[in-house]
């Protein structure tokens, strides 16, 4: 019997695994897909957001600024890519100008802390490249930027450290039981638990109704991008919103940690939430947006595009609470859910406690993560470490400077990737120029040599991404 089975691991999943990790619990965590982190966690816009948005009052409010106050201890303790770039609401014309003072009041009541309210010479003073067009903005410093899949595997990572167990591959398809547990069945096992925790994204509705009535329905809506290359990465030092819409934040051009440059969402309501695919018109509703706030953009240095799916709700919140006794719903977080995961991880572990989960601390739990970022050491430091092991000489990914080093970490980390996509995820291989057109064959090898499989059975990304086909063994041509 566990303690707690989390059903679902995106951020949301792993911060909650995080913060119960640190106490005297058995937990395990049931992901559906082949790794964790690879919904709406490895497909949004990377912000942390200030806190200005969400209406005052709202759960919501209150984990955004909790988790943007987090954030950059946080990132530095689990060593994840992390930058306080700042963002700016641009006003464009009088209309704006009342919206980024409507805003401004939010984030006030909010308790977003130093937020600003300025004039076009002061924008271009922070923001050189910003359209002429702009009349004024709402500034606010406190804003960041992360690396959102690293952010969910370095606190999965650290949560497995402490004992807490992950299972991929399995999605929770029938849960059983109230007073006195649950049981819970994935590919056919059943596992016992005290607490069940739902995470599950935007199947969330769905793993409700297996324990409680229909409560709420989950309104899913993709969002498509542009990830530009580092040659465009300096057209924006901040992240360049413009005023919100019924629709949502609308489209931003950002910064990324790694030195691109990001232009998106749309916002398209959709009937297939996991259909993540982009569209021509979705595309190029975003280029003329973001053209909108950054007129030098070019276009042509796009490197890949790409969409997430947001897990609306039919509440103007997120749905945290127990339906029934012992199960507790994470649902409906869409946006700030990535800035709200650490701290919707500890308010979820305060909510379980108070309904009888005893939390006593572990001795001398792990709360750090760090990595090898060799492009990052000084030459001495890289000396060292390539005498000491040779593989941290051999740059696999030239593109993003990655050594064969860094890859054998990552298909030995705590939480092992079983894809090409997976070591990208961990590593960082691929996320250059070329997209791993050069390296990936290389990073396939290296795969199959440290997990012992075959190319053959070697997968690009998810479930059935096989790379490589025999023909003559399906019986096709020789
Ligand atoms: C376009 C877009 C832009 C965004 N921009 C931002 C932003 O800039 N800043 C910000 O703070 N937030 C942003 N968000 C919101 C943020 O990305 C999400 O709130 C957050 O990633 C949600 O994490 P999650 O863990 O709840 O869901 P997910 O990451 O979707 O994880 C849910 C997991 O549950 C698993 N699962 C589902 N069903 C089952 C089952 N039956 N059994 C087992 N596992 C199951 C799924 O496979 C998945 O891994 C954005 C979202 C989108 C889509």
């Amino acid at each position: 019997m566990y303690d707690v089975i989390i059903v679902g691991c995106g951020i949301t999943g792993a911060a909650a695994a995080f913060a119960l990790s640190r106490y005297k619990l058995s937990v395990l965590v049931l992901e559906k897909e082949n790794d964790i982190a690879i919904g709406a966690t490895r497909a949004n816009s990377a912000i942390i957001h200030a806190g200005y948005d969400p209406e005052p009052g709202t759960l919501m409010a209150r984990l955004n600024v909790r988790g943007c106050e987090m954030a950059a201890e946080l990132c530095a303790q689990l060593d994840v890519p992390y930058k306080n770039c700042g963002s700016l609401v641009l006003a464009f014309d009088d209309n704006d100008v009342k919206s980024i003072r409507a805003l401004y009041e939010r984030g006030v009541q909010n308790g977003v802390k130093r937020l600003e309210l300025i004039d076009s010479r002061r924008l271009r003073e922070l923001e050189p490249c910003v359209s002429d067009k702009a009349v004024a903005a709402l500034y606010a410093p406190t804003s960041g930027i992360v690396n959102p899949w690293e952010y969910a595997l370095a606190m999965a990572e650290v949560a497995a450290l402490n004992g807490v167990k992950f299972l991929l591959s399995h999605p929770v398809t029938y849960i059983t039981g109230q007073l006195g547990g649950f049981t819970v069945t994935s590919c056919g096992e059943q596992f016992n638990a005290r607490y069940v925790v739902n995470a599950a994204g935007v199947d969330s509705a769905a793993v409700h109704e297996m324990v409680a009535e229909k409560a709420f329905t989950i309104k899913p809506s993709r969002g498509d991008y542009f990830l530009l290359d580092k040659s465009e990465g300096s057209r924006a030092k901040h992240t360049l919103f413009q005023c919100p819409g019924p629709a949502g934040k609308g489209v931003l051009v950002s910064p990324t940690v790694h030195g691109n440059l990001l232009a998106g969402p749309n916002a398209v309501s959709c009937l297939d939430a996991h259909r993540v695919n982009t569209t021509a018109e979705g595309l190029a509703f975003v280029k003329t947006h973001a053209l909108k706030s950054v007129p030098g953009i070019n276009f042509r240095d796009t490197i890949r595009s790409f969409a997430g799916m947001r897990a609306n709700s039919d509440r103007n919140d997120f749905i945290i609470g127990f339906p029934v006794p012992g199960f507790l719903d994470l649902a409906g977080i869409k946006s700030p859910g990535l800035t709200c995961a650490p701290a919707t991880g500890e308010y979820a572990a305060g909510l379980l406690e108070q309904h009888g989960l005893e939390l006593v601390k572990k001795d001398s739990p792990v709360t750090a993560r760090r990595k090898i970022r060799f492009k990052e050491l000084s030459i001495p430091e890289k000396q060292r470490l390539i005498s000491e092991n040779p593989l941290y000489g051999r740059v696999i990914c030239r593109c993003e400077t990655i050594t064969e080093g860094e890859i054998v970490e990552a298909c030995h980390s705590p939480i092992p990737p079983v894809s090409v996509d997976g070591i990208k995820r961990r590593a960082g291989t691929g996320m250059g120029r070329c997209q791993g057109g050069f390296c990936g064959p290389r990073v396939l090898e290296i795969l199959c040599r440290e997990r012992g499989i075959s190319p053959l059975e070697a997968l690009k990304d998810g479930e059935g991404s096989v790379i490589l086909f025999n023909e003559t063994k399906a019986g096709g041509r020789a």
